[in-house]
């Protein structure tokens, strides 16, 4: 086994989302586990799949595929807005997709009719958070677009949260959305089958309310992976946090001054952290950069300090802790740094657990 990699426990995996889907069955949300973090890995979906979900999402297309070649053959749904050049691909390859443009819509329509199949546009509403969806006032007519096209189902609709300002799914937020689906509904005629209330930022809510309304599905990737949630990055009662540890191994451990020293400007990745203390500290260099891994998001080992990291090296205060040069490290990854470290080609992967 060759440092740097990932470890990847897959019965943590099942576990943790067998513990959110009994948890969230009672009040009638069903999960669509999300795997674009580990780029639409199929041993991770099949890992969600012995967990107990009936569906897969990806951001992309390339994972989608990935999926529908090795996965576990469940319906795939993409979790972005299709770019319109790669309708046809969309429709080859998932039957569900989420939606806010009428054009990529048209084009996804074309290339269905075109197959000689349909396929299912669940439409994204903006509550707040400022990336995906459109105004709530525009709901109805996008609804009624996608009805009005032949080669076009309309799945249901959605909302996502917590992604880009940090709005949070509150009751508010997901009152509204049940009433849009009321909404729909009444004004076309049509029923409202899915509606899909978020991502792993939910859960403060859904697992806490007594009311989800119209909700029924979410989308959840963070928490079945890590075990947290994304509003305050906490560790959810009952879910594993150790699916994932990130190995790499110390290249150099000198004694160095606690401080630098000439004329400081900036670092290779903008003004650098400062350094705390005085005198002497014993510091590690570990083969794992930013291109791995991200310095913010990366538990190092009890009694190990990160002090920063370029491109290539990361720099540890390890001067409460033996290490020598040779030795592996293991890590924790939050969602940023399992991002990279799975996307790195210089990350290897290892799957433990059933298969
Ligand atoms: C990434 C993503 C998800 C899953 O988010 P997690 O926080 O990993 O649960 C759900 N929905 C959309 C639209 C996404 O982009």
């Amino acid at each position: 086994m060759t440092a740097p990699r990932v470890e990847v426990d897959l019965d943590a995996i099942t576990a943790n989302t067998r513990t959110l889907l009994d948890r969230l069955a009672p009040i009638g949300i069903r999960v669509t586990g999300v795997t674009k973090a580990a780029l639409g890995s199929p041993d991770i979906a099949a890992a969600m799949e012995a967990g107990g979900v009936a569906a897969l999402g990806d951001s992309r297309v390339d994972n989608l595929r990935r999926l529908r070649d090795d996965g576990p053959g469940l319906p795939l749904t993409l979790v972005r807005s299709p770019m319109r050049s790669q309708a046809a691909a969309v429709v080859g390859v998932a039957g569900v997709s989420l939606n806010s443009e009428a054009v990529v819509l048209g084009a996804l329509a074309a290339a269905a009719r075109d197959r000689g199949i349909h396929h299912a546009a669940l439409l994204m509403v903006e509550l707040g958070d400022l990336r995906e969806g459109v105004p709530a006032a525009d709901l109805i007519d996008l609804a009624r677009h996608v009805l009005t096209q032949p080669g076009l189902r309309l799945a249901g609709i959605g909302t996502n949260l917590a992604c880009q300002a940090g709005a949070t799914p509150d009751q508010a937020k997901m009152d509204e959305l049940s009433l849009l689906a009321d909404r729909v509904e009444a004004t076309l005629g049509t029923h409202i089958e899915i509606v899909s209330g978020g991502n792993s930022a939910n859960l403060d809510w859904a697992l806490s309310t007594g009311d989800p309304g119209r909700v029924n599905d979410l989308r959840l990737g963070e928490s079945i992976l890590l075990g947290t949630e994304p509003l305050r990055r906490r560790s959810i009662a009952g879910l594993r946090t150790d699916a994932f540890e990130l190995v790499a191994e110390v290249i150099e451990v000198q004694t160095k001054p606690a401080q630098p020293w000439g004329d400081i400007a900036q670092a290779a990745f903008g003004p650098a952290a400062k350094r705390m203390g005085t005198g002497s500290i014993r510091q590690a260099i570990v083969a794992l950069g930013r291109q791995d891994a991200d310095p913010a998001d990366l538990m190092p080992p009890t009694g190990i300090t990160v002090l920063g990291m370029s491109s290539d090296h990361l720099v540890l205060d390890v001067s409460d802790r033996d290490v020598e040069v040779g030795q592996e490290l293991t890590f924790q990854p939050g969602y940023s740094s399992l991002v990279r470290a799975m996307t790195s080609p210089y990350v290897s992967q290892i799957f433990a657990g059933r298969r």
